[in-house]
C-alpha cells in the first residue's frame, strides 16, 4: 500500500479526522476535525508522526515527502491568495509539533516562517503596513535563533529590551517601523556573532530545517526523560503541523487570545479566559503586557466574541468535553488555532460531567469519566492553598492525604488536654501506638519520624481521614526537651507546621488551607459509577461511626473490621491486659467476658448501619506484647500495675516473657487463636450475639468471620472448628437458625497462597491481606520500611513503594496463584482484598484483572476506590 505522509485540512475540509490521532497526533487531529465541521482555522497540512518514525529509522525523509510537501503548500497558496517565498505577495507559515499526547520537551512552534530581507519587503508593501511586516521578522529572527539554533533567548531580547530603554519605551508595541528596521538588524548581526551562521534565508530550507527541528526534538533529553516516566512507546514518533499563518499582530484590531468554553475553576457555563490586542504566539504567557479579560472582547469587537461563544459551544458539543481553546483575530476576523480538552480543577470537574448530562452532551455512565481519583481524593480532604508560599523542610511518606496546620505537641495525652480548647495541634512522634489513639484522635495531622505506608499512625490516620506523613527519617526528635531537629533549624512545642500527606511533604509554618468541598453533585456522579463497576468496593472500618461514614460514601459492606483497635481503647484495654496477665483460667475468663459485654454493643451498632450487607470482622491478630508497656518501660509499667492492682514485678515479667525480637513473624494473628482459643471463643461471641439479637429484631445480617496470618491447612481446620462451634452454640441459644455466617481466611503469607486449593475446602472466602503480603514476600518489615524507602525510590531501584502501589510481578504473582487455585477447588469462591493497596486506583486495575470480587478500603477511599473501579470496567479490554 502506497503510504501517505500528508494529510492537508483547510477550506471547510480536512483529508484527516479525529480518529487518526495516532498518527497526526492531537493538534493535527483536533485541526482536521475543526476544518472538517466548518470551523475557521487557517489552512494547513499535517506530516504524520509515521514520517518522524522513518526519518529516525532510516536516516533521511521519505523519498515521496518533497514532492507532498509542494503539493500540499500549492494547496494553501491557492487558499490564501499568497506564494510561499514569493517576493511580492509572500505566504507565511507556522510549524508545530505534536504528539499523539501533549508532551512537554518538544519544540516550541515556529511562526512566521517564510520570512527573508526580500520577503519582509513585499509583506509591507502588500499589508501596507510596514511596522507589521518589521515587527513580525524580528519575531521570526527570535524564534528562530532559539528553536532552531538553540540560542540563549535571552541574548535577542537583550537587544530589544536595550532599544526600548535607549528611546525610553516601556512596551513593544511602541516601537516605530524604524527601531523595529534596526532591531531586525541588530538581531541578525548577533545571530551571526554568537552562532557563527545566519538565519537561512531560503523559505524552503527554512521549511526543511524546522521540520527536522520538530523530529529531532522527539528524541531530546527532556522528551526521553517524560516518555519513560510515562511509558510512551518511542516509535510514536510526533507529526508536524504546518499551517498558514494568521496575525494578531496587525493593529488594535487584531489580538490572540485563550479561552475556556466554562470556567475551568467553576465549572460555570460561560466564556473563560483573556486576550490581548496587537501581540501574537506566546506573548500572553509571556507576560509582555497584561491580557484582558476575555469580557472586554464583547465590548471590543462584539461579532468576533459572539462567533467565538458559538464556536466553543460547537467544539464542546463535537468533543464532547469542556474546550481549551486558542485564537488569532486578524483585522476583526476570528480564527481558531487549537482546541484541546481544557485541564479544571477537581470541583470543577464534577460540575462539567454533571451538566454535561443534563444537557444531554454525554450519556449518565459516561460522567464519571471525566473525573480522576485524584479529583476525587482531593474533593474529600483540605488542600494547600495553591498561592501559598512552602518552605518545605523535609519528606516523608505520603500515608494519609489531606493538609494540616498546627502547633507542635509531641505527648498525645496532652494533645489530647490541649485541643480541647479548640486549637490545631500536630501531633509529632517517632512512632505512634495503640496508647497514642486519644492523641491521635485529637491532632489536625500525623507526623512519624519512623515506620512505613502500614505502620499504626498511617493506618489509623487513613481510617480517620487525617492528614500525615510518615517515616520522615531527616527529623530528628527529641521527646525530653520537647523539639525536633531538621537540617540545622530547631522547632519547638507550639511551633506552627503543616503537613501534606498527599505529599509526603512537612512545612515550617501555618500555612493556607483550603476545606474540602464534597458536595451533592460528587455524590450523584458517583452513583453512576455503580451503573458500570463489576468488582465490589467494601470499606475497612472498626467502629459504628466509620461504618456509617463508609455507608454514606458508598460502601458495600465492610470487608474489614479489625477487633483489635475495638479493644484498643482506653476503658477497655485494661481487661485485655488483665486476662493477658492473669495465671488462673477464671480471671481470665472474667477479664475477657467483661470486655466482650463491652464490645458487643459495637459490633450491634456496626451491624445496624450495614444492614442488609456483609460485615467481614476479622478476630484478633496484634502480638499481645503490644498491649503491654515495654520491658524496659518502668514508670509506665508503675502506673499500670497501680492501675491493675498486679504487682509490678509481675507485670513486668509478663511484659519480658511477652517480648519478641521480631513481632511481625511472631505470636501474633491465628497462632494467639491456637495458643489461646479462649480469646478468639471470646471474640466470636461478641460478633455472634449481636447478629442474634438483631436478626430476632428482623434486621438481615451477614457476618463474617475472618481468620488472619494462616499459613498452614491445619491451623484453618482447627480455627474453623472452633468458629463453627461458637457460632452454633450461640445460634442454638437465640434460637437464630435462619442466621447464617461464613469463615474466612485471610491469604497474608506466600505459603497461604500456595496452598490456596487446600485452604478453600475450609474457607467460605478469601481476602487478601497485601500489607503483610508484601511484607512477607519481600522480606520487608512495613514498619521499618521507612529508614531506607526513600533511598531506594529516589535511587530507581523499587519504581513505586509496594506498600502503596502493589508490586505486581512478585506479589501480584502470589495473588494469581492462590486466586487459581482457590477456585480450582470451589470455582465460586468470594475473594477480595483488604490491604491498603484496596483504596489505590492502578492497583485496583490488578485486582480486577485476575478476577477478585471485591476491594476493601478505609472510608475515605471509597468513593475513589468507586470511581477507579468503575473506570477500569469500561475501559476498552485488549
Ligand atoms: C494486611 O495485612 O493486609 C491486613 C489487612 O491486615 P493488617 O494490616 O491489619 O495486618
Ligand atoms: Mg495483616
Amino acid at each position: 500500500m502506497e503510504m501517505k505522509w500528508i494529510y492537508f485540512f483547510g477550506g471547510g475540509k480536512a483529508n484527516g479526522k479525529a480518529e487518526l490521532k495516532d498518527i497526526l497526533g492531537g493538534k493535527g487531529a483536533g485541526l482536521a476535525e475543526m476544518a472538517n465541521m466548518g470551523v475557521p482555522v487557517p489552512p494547513g497540512f499535517t506530516i504524520t508522526s509515521e514520517a518522524c518514525t522513518f526519518y529516525f529509522k532510516h536516516k533521511a525523509y521519505p523519498e515521496e515527502l518533497k514532492a507532498e510537501i509542494h503539493e500540499n503548500l500549492a494547496k494553501i497558496e491557492k487558499l490564501v491568495g499568497a506564494r510561499f517565498g514569493d517576493e511580492e505577495n509572500p505566504l507565511l507559515v507556522s510549524v508545530r509539533s505534536g504528539a499523539r499526547v501533549s508532551m512537554p520537551g518538544m519544540m516550541e512552534s515556529i511562526l512566521n516562517l517564510g520570512l527573508n530581507e526580500k520577503t519582509v519587503r513585499g509583506l509591507a508593501r502588500r499589508t501596507n503596513n510596514e511596522r507589521f511586516a518589521y515587527d513580525t521578522c524580528r519575531r521570526f529572527i527570535q524564534t528562530w535563533a532559539s528553536v532552531v539554533i538553540g540560542m540563549d533567548g535571552k541574548i535577542l531580547e537583550k537587544v530589544l529590551e536595550q532599544k526600548k530603554w535607549e528611546r525610553g519605551l516601556t512596551l513593544d508595541t511602541e516601537l516605530s517601523t524604524e527601531d523595529l528596521k534596526e532591531i531586525v538588524q541588530k538581531m541578525e548581526n548577533k545571530v551571526k556573532e554568537v552562532a557563527g551562521r545566519e538565519c537561512a534565508s531560503d523559505p524552503y530550507e527554512q521549511l526543511w530545517e524546522a521540520i527536522s527541528a520538530v523530529f529531532e526534538s522527539w528524541n531530546s533529553p527532556s522528551a526521553i526523560a517524560y516518555r519513560e516516566a510515562n511509558n510512551i512507546p518511542e516509535e510514536w514518533g510526533t507529526a508536524v503541523n504546518v499551517q498558514a499563518m494568521v496575525f494578531g499582530n496587525m493593529g488594535d484590531r487584531s489580538g490572540t487570545g485563550v479561552v475556556f468554553s466554562r470556567d475551568p475553576s467553576t465549572g460555570e457555563r460561560k466564556l473563560f479566559g483573556e486576550f490581548m490586542r496587537n501581540a501574537q504566539g506566546e506573548d500572553i504567557v509571556a507576560g509582555v503586557r497584561t491580557p484582558q479579560p476575555i469580557s472586554d472582547l464583547e465590548k471590543l469587537m462584539p461579532p468576533c466574541y459572539k462567533e467565538l461563544w458559538a464556536i466553543s459551544q460547537r467544539l464542546e458539543r463535537h468533543f464532547k468535553d469542556l474546550q481549551d481553546i486558542e485564537f488569532t483575530i486578524q483585522d476583526e476576523k476570528l480564527w481558531i488555532l487549537q482546541t484541546r480538552a481544557g485541564k479544571r480543577a477537581a470541583q470543577a470537574g464534577v460540575k462539567v460531567a454533571i451538566d454535561m448530562v443534563r444537557e444531554k452532551l454525554i450519556g449518565a455512565k459516561e460522567a464519571f469519566q471525566y473525573i480522576s481519583p485524584e479529583d476525587v481524593e482531593q474533593l474529600l480532604h483540605p488542600t494547600l492553598d495553591p498561592t501559598a508560599e512552602k518552605e518545605v523542610i523535609a519528606t516523608g511518606l505520603p500515608a494519609s492525604p489531606g493538609v494540616a496546620s498546627g502547633k507542635i505537641v509531641f505527648d498525645p495525652e496532652e494533645l489530647a488536654e490541649l485541643a480541647r480548647d479548640n486549637d490545631d495541634y500536630i501531633l509529632v512522634r517517632n512512632e505512634t501506638s495503640a496508647d497514642d489513639f486519644a492523641g491521635i484522635m485529637a491532632a489536625k495531622g500525623v507526623l512519624t519520624a519512623r515506620g512505613g505506608i502500614t505502620s499504626h499512625a498511617a493506618v489509623v490516620t487513613r481510617g480517620m481521614g487525617k492528614s500525615s506523613v510518615v517515616g520522615a527519617a531527616a527529623i530528628t526528635i527529641d521527646e525530653g526537651r520537647e523539639e525536633f531537629i531538621v537540617g540545622n533549624k530547631v522547632f519547638r512545642k507550639g511551633d506552627y507546621i503543616t503537613l501534606d500527606g498527599a505529599k509526603g511533604e512537612v512545612m515550617s509554618g501555618k500555612l493556607p488551607v483550603i476545606a474540602p468541598r464534597p458536595s451533592r453533585e460528587l455524590e450523584e456522579l458517583l452513583v453512576w459509577t455503580d451503573l458500570a463497576k463489576s468488582l465490589k468496593v467494601m470499606a475497612n472500618a472498626d467502629n459504628p461511626q466509620d461504618a456509617k461514614l463508609a455507608r454514606d460514601f458508598g460502601a458495600e459492606g465492610i470487608g474489614l473490621c479489625r477487633t483489635e483497635h475495638m479493644v484498643f481503647q482506653p476503658d477497655r484495654i485494661d481487661y485485655f491486659r488483665k486476662a493477658i496477665v492473669a495465671e488462673e483460667a477464671t480471671t481470665r475468663e472474667e477479664a475477657l467476658k467483661k470486655l466482650m459485654s463491652m464490645c458487643r454493643p459495637d459490633f450491634v451498632e456496626i451491624f445496624e448501619q450495614m444492614e442488609g450487607l456483609p460485615v467481614t470482622v476479622r478476630l484478633l491478630d496484634p502480638p499481645l506484647h503490644e498491649f503491654l508497656p515495654l520491658p524496659y518501660a518502668e514508670d509506665e509499667l508503675k502506673t499500670l500495675s497501680r492501675r491493675l492492682g498486679i504487682p509490678f514485678g509481675k507485670l513486668r515479667a509478663k511484659a519480658g516473657e511477652l517480648h519478641e525480637s521480631n513481632p511481625m513473624l511472631g505470636h501474633r494473628g491465628c497462632r494467639l487463636g491456637i495458643t489461646s482459643p479462649e480469646i478468639y471463643e471470646c471474640g466470636v461471641r461478641a460478633i455472634m450475639e449481636a447478629a442474634c439479637e438483631l436478626s430476632e429484631k428482623g434486621l438481615r445480617i451477614f457476618p463474617e468471620i475472618m481468620l488472619p496470618l494462616v499459613a498452614h491447612v491445619e491451623e484453618l481446620k482447627f480455627l474453623r472448628a472452633l468458629v463453627v462451634d461458637v457460632c452454633e452454640k450461640v445460634k442454638r441459644e437465640w434460637g437464630a437458625d435462619d442466621l447464617s455466617y461464613q469463615v474466612g481466611v485471610m491469604i497474608e503469607l506466600p505459603r497461604a497462597a500456595l496452598i490456596a486449593d487446600e485452604l478453600a475446602q475450609y474457607a467460605d472466602f478469601f481476602s487478601f491481606g497485601t500489607n503483610d503480603l508484601t511484607q512477607t514476600a519481600f522480606g520487608i518489615s512495613r514498619d521499618d520500611a521507612g529508614t531506607f524507602m526513600p533511598t531506594y525510590l529516589k535511587g530507581e531501584i523499587f519504581a513505586s513503594d509496594p506498600f502503596i502501589s502493589l508490586d505486581e510481578s512478585g506479589v501480584g504473582e502470589l495473588i494469581k496463584i492462590a486466586v487459581e487455585r482457590g477456585r480450582k477447588t470451589k470455582p465460586n469462591l468470594k475473594i477480595g482484598i483488604c490491604g491498603e493497596h484496596g483504596g489505590n486506583p492502578k492497583s485496583i486495575e490488578f485486582f480486577d484483572k485476575v478476577g477478585l470480587d471485591y476491594v476493601s478500603c478505609s472510608p475515605y477511599r471509597v468513593p475513589v476506590a468507586r470511581l477507579a473501579a468503575a473506570q477500569i470496567a469500561v475501559q476498552p479490554k485488549i
